[in-house]
C-alpha cells in the first residue's frame, strides 16, 4: 500500500495554488480549418473555452492538441494575479518562431487579459491577430474573417445580459463523467484586491431552464456530475421578467428563481446525477441553500467558501462585506444542518495591503477554527485599476508575504491530512472518473466531500458508483478497497 500512495496523484497545496493549463483535444476531421486553444486560469474559463469552440466548430473550425497544425491559435486568458499575464506574454513569445514559418497562422488572445488591456495588446504583442473579451465570443467568426483579410481584430464589449444559454458547449478535456455548467457570468461585488468585475462585467444569471436542460442533455449523454459554476453562484437570481440583477433587485420583482431553487431544480433531473457548485460568498450563502443541499443526496455535500482572511479589519480593506464573526457563523450554520462530514475548502491571500503580524496570526487562527480540507493559497499580486490599487499602498515585503504563506500553506498540509484522517475505515460513495493517473491498476474518483479516492481497479468502470472502504490516506488522498 505504501508503494501506491507513492504512486498515485497527490495534489499538494503548492500545485493547488499553481495556475492551471487545459488545451483542446485532437479532433479528426481532416478537411477543416484547425483551432487550437489553450485555457488558463478558473474553470469558468476553461467552462468559456467550450464556448468559444462551440461557436467556432459552427463556422467550419475543429480542434487540435498541436499549435502547430493550427491555423488559428487562441489563448483564453486569465487576469487574476500578475504571474499569469506573464505567462500569457511569455507563451506568446514561444508563438513567434511559428508565426515566422506560417505567417498566415492567426493568434488571438481571449478572456480577462484581453478586456483588461484591449488594443492595447495588439501594441505590446505584435504577433497577436485577435483581441476578444469574455462577452464578445458570439463575434469571433466575424472576427478571424476580419483577420484573415489582414486588418486586426478587437471586441472588448462587456454585455450586461450575455449568458449564452443558447449555445452547447463542446466537451474538452472531458472524461465523459464530470462537467461544468456555467450558471451566471460576471460579478457584482468590489473584493478590493479582485480584477474580475473590471475584466468579466456586471452579474447576470442564466435562464434556469437552459441550465436544466444541459444537465439532462449530459446525464443522457453518461456524464453522472454536473458543477454548477460562478463567481458567487448563491446570489443567483433570475426572472422571466429580467435577467439583469442590478435591474431586478432595483424594480422589486419577486417572481424570482434564486440558488436553492435552481440547485432544487438540477438535483431533480436524475438521482443518479451529483451535483456540485462553485464558488459561494460567505456573505450570501443561505441556510435555504444548506438546507436544500441536506434535501437532496445528490447534492455533494461539499463548499468552497473562500475567507481571503481571518481578520475582520483586513476583510474590511478587502471590501469582503463580511467579518470573521460573520464567517465562522456561516460555518457554525454548515456543521449544524450538513454535519462534519460535509467537506469545507477555502481561499487564501496572504500579505495583504498593510497586513500586519497579528492580523495575519487571525487567518492562522481562523484556520484551527474551521479546519479546511482543502485550500487554494496565494500572496497578494496588485492589479492595476483594482480598489485596493488605487486606495492602499502594497506595502508588506515580498519576502514576508512568503514567508506568511508558507506559514498558512504548512498549518493547511496538517489539517487536511487531519480531515482524511477521519474517513479512515469508513465506506464512502465514488464516482468513478477513470484511471488513477499514474498506476493503470487502479481507479480514481470522488466521494460526496469532493474528496479524491483510490483503489484497485478489479470489473469497475468508470461513471459507475461504487461504496469504497477507506484504509489509508495521504493530506491529498484517501486509498482503499471496494465492499460488495
Ligand atoms: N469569486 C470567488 C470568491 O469571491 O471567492 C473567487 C474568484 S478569484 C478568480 C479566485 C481567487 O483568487 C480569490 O478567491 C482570491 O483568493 C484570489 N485572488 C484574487 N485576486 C487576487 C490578487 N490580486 N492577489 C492574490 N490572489 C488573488
Ligand atoms: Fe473577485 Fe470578489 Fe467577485 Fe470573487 S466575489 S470574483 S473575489 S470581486
Amino acid at each position: 500500500m505504501d508503494q501506491i500512495i507513492n504512486d498515485i496523484d497527490i495534489i499538494s497545496p503548492e500545485e493547488a495554488a499553481c495556475e492551471t493549463v487545459k488545451i483542446s483535444k485532437e479532433s479528426n476531421n481532416p478537411t477543416a480549418r484547425k483551432m487550437y486553444i489553450e485555457s488558463y486560469g478558473c474553470q469558468m474559463n476553461f467552462s468559456d473555452s467550450e464556448i468559444v469552440t462551440s461557436i467556432l466548430k459552427k463556422d467550419g473550425f475543429d480542434t487540435t492538441s498541436s499549435y502547430e497544425d493550427a491555423d488559428l491559435i487562441l489563448l483564453n486568458t486569465c487576469s487574476i494575479r500578475e504571474k499569469a499575464e506573464q505567462t500569457v506574454r511569455h507563451r506568446l513569445g514561444q508563438f513567434q518562431t511559428v508565426k515566422k514559418r506560417k505567417p498566415e497562422v492567426l493568434i488571438g488572445v481571449l478572456g480577462c487579459m484581453a478586456e483588461r488591456l484591449k488594443s492595447k495588446l495588439l501594441e505590446e504583442e505584435k504577433i497577436v491577430d485577435l483581441v476578444v473579451g469574455p462577452d464578445a465570443y458570439r463575434d469571433l467568426p466575424l472576427l478571424v474573417g476580419q483577420a484573415e483579410e489582414g486588418e486586426k481584430g478587437v471586441n472588448t464589449f462587456l454585455s450586461r445580459e450575455e449568458t449564452y444559454a443558447d449555445i452547447s458547449p463542446v466537451r474538452l478535456n472531458s472524461n465523459g463523467v464530470t462537467a461544468f455548467i456555467s450558471i451566471m457570468r460576471g460579478c457584482d461585488n468590489m473584493c478590493s484586491f479582485c480584477v474580475v468585475p473590471f475584466t468579466r462585467g456586471r452579474e447576470r444569471s442564466r435562464d434556469p431552464y437552459s441550465i436544466v436542460a444541459e444537465a439532462t442533455q449530459l446525464f443522457n449523454d453518461g456524464y453522472r456530475e454536473v458543477t454548477l459554476l460562478g463567481q458567487n453562484v448563491d446570489s443567483y437570481k433570475w426572472s422571466h421578467l429580467e435577467n439583469n440583477k442590478a435591474r431586478l433587485e432595483k424594480e422589486g420583482i419577486e417572481d424570482v428563481v434564486n440558488f436553492a431553487h435552481l440547485l432544487e431544480m438540477v438535483a431533480k433531473v436524475h438521482p443518479d446525477l451529483r451535483i456540485r457548485f462553485s464558488t459561494s460568498h460567505p456573505k450570501d450563502i443561505t441556510d435555504e441553500v444548506l438546507h436544500t443541499m441536506k434535501k437532496y443526496d445528490n447534492i455533494c455535500k461539499y463548499i468552497h467558501l473562500p475567507v481571503q482572511s481571518g481578520n475582520s479589519a483586513v476583510l474590511d480593506r478587502m471590501n469582503r462585506t463580511y467579518d470573521r464573526e460573520w464567517y465562522i457563523n456561516r460555518v457554525d450554520a454548515i456543521r449544524r444542518i450538513l454535519g462534519e462530514d460535509c467537506g469545507i475548502s477555502s481561499d487564501m491571500i496572504a500579505g495583504f495591503c498593510n497586513e500586519t503580524e497579528e492580523e495575519h496570526q487571525d487567518t492562522l487562527s481562523l484556520m484551527d477554527y474551521v479546519i479546511y480540507d482543502f485550500a487554494y493559497m496565494f500572496y497578494y499580486s496588485e492589479r492595476p485599476g483594482t480598489l485596493a490599487a488605487k486606495k492602499y499602498v502594497d506595502d508588506v515585503p515580498l519576502e514576508v508575504k512568503k514567508r506568511r504563506l508558507q506559514e498558512i500553506i504548512d498549518k493547511q498540509r496538517l489539517h487536511a491530512l487531519e480531515r482524511n484522517q477521519r474517513e479512515l475505515n469508513k465506506v464512502h460513495t465514488v464516482l468513478i472518473e477513470g484511471a488513477s493517473k499514474k498506476s493503470e491498476l487502479h481507479l480514481q474518483g470522488r466521494n460526496s466531500a469532493n474528496k479524491v479516492i483510490v483503489f484497485p481497479k478489479e470489473q469497475f468502470k468508470k461513471g459507475q458508483y461504487v461504496e469504497v472502504l477507506v484504509k489509508e490516506c495521504t493530506g491529498g488522498t484517501l486509498l482503499g478497497e471496494a465492499v460488495k
